[in-house]
């Protein structure tokens, strides 16, 4: 009968249709710098999902393990590279997501002309290989460059506090550059408008992010709490402990740098979570959560620790349409899961 012949025709043209999209639809080649490290392989596992992904992860496994990737090692869409992106790189790629860079005060206070190095010579590279093959290049900047700020809760309007001569300043005025560098390759700086010059460039300015892999002994506050209400120790608050953190669970992290690369607007944008706690807050969740017989311990700190830190995130709302869904007291039990695994310590029943 006619119907059932046009509706069979109808159904192949659909599926034809289909078939051809998908194989016309090119493969995105993306590069990951510092994808072996806790932000970055939480990223890579996000867009391997994607089968149209092809990743390559550069990683000179300084914070980073390759551990991290087990999953992905061998995989036909996948590549790992030993590199230090202060050393020039040859890759052929469509988008650049660029995080090599460590993040927690002991590791970035190690080397701190490296660090620099790292921030300067490495986001120079990425930039001279994104305009080379014409990739989009995202950088994971910091709430650091805001420093100890004396605007609450920070917007990307605001210019920050930032003590240049601090042990903090590696980091925090190596991020500064990186954002300037970026900034310096667009036609928004750029003397001569011939757009054909210039990069296309997002800037994320992350805040405290917490979650399953991040480096047990790394010396950040929320994976110091956990190992130490599971090893039993005092949960260390460095005095005061009045000052204030903003804590968002990876999973969000990763889909607001999503959404970035993808969207239309440059950034900086704040990503991260407004929920604020004081370090004696944190401490007794940890200890309800995890451990209600662990003590709480002040300990001295460290010079330059920012008193206060909350993202004001209306850009990210408006312009990417993104906000946080992990709170805090949910996010905390799947980072203890992971930390138990890696500790060998089992809940007592
Ligand atoms: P991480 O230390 O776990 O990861 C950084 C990765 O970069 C590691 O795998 C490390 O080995 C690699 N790396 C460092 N120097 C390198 C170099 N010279 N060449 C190649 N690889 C190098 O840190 P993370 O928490 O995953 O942070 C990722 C990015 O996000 C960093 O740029 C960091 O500044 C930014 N950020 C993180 C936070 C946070 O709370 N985690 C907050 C603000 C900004
Ligand atoms: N670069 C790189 N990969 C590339 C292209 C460039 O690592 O595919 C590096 C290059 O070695 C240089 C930096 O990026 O140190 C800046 O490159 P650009 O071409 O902007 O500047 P120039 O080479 O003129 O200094
Ligand atoms: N902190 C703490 N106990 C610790 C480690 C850190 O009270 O064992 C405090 C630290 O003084 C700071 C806050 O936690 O006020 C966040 O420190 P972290 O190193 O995690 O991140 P950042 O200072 O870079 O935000």
């Amino acid at each position: 009968d006619e119907n059932i012949v046009n509706e069979l025709a109808l159904t192949a043209i659909v599926s034809a249709n289909v078939l051809y999209w998908i194989h016309s639809t090119p493969n995105m080649r993306i590069l990951v710098t510092g994808g072996a490290g806790f932000i970055g392989s939480h990223l890579v596992d996000k867009l391997m999902e994607n089968e149209k992904n092809e990743v390559i992860v550069v990683d000179n496994f300084f914070t980073g393990s390759k551990d991290n990737l087990k999953k992905w090692i061998g995989h036909p869409r996948f590549d790992l590279r030993r590199h230090d992106v202060t050393e020039p790189l040859l890759v052929e790629v469509d988008k650049i997501y660029h995080l090599a860079c460590p993040a927690s005060p002991i590791f970035y206070k190690y080397n701190p002309v490296k660090t620099i190095k790292t921030n300067v010579i490495g986001t120079l590279n990425m930039l001279g290989l994104a305009k080379r093959v014409g990739a989009r290049i995202l950088l994971t900047s910091t709430s650091e460059v805001y420093g100890d700020p004396l605007v609450h809760p920070q917007t990307e309007s605001y210019w920050g506090n930032v003590n240049p001569i601090g042990v903090r300043s590696c980091y925090d005025e190596g991020k500064r550059v990186a954002e300037t560098l970026m900034l310096s390759t667009t036609s928004l700086f750029l003397m001569i408008d011939i757009y054909a010059f210039a990069t296309e460039i997002r800037i994320a300015r992350i805040f405290n992010t917490y979650g399953p892999r991040m480096n047990i002994d790394d010396g950040r506050v929320v994976s110091n709490f956990i190992a130490q209400a599971l090893r039993d120790e005092p949960l260390t608050v460095q005095a005061p402990g009045t000052q204030t953190r903003s804590f968002c669970y990876v999973s969000d992290m990763v889909d607001g740098l999503i959404r970035l690369m993808e969207g239309d607007n440059t950034g900086p944008i704040n990503i991260g979570n407004p929920g604020e706690f004081t370090m004696i807050e944190l401490a007794e969740l940890v200890k309800e959560l995890i451990s209600p017989k662990v003590e709480i311990k002040m300990v001295e700190n460290t010079p330059d620790d920012p008193r206060q830190r909350k993202p004001d995130i209306t850009k990210a709302k408006e312009l990417l349409g993104w906000e946080p869904k992990v709170k805090l007291r949910d996010g905390l039990p799947l980072m203890e899961e992971d930390f138990r695994l890696r500790l060998g310590v089992s809940k007592k029943i």
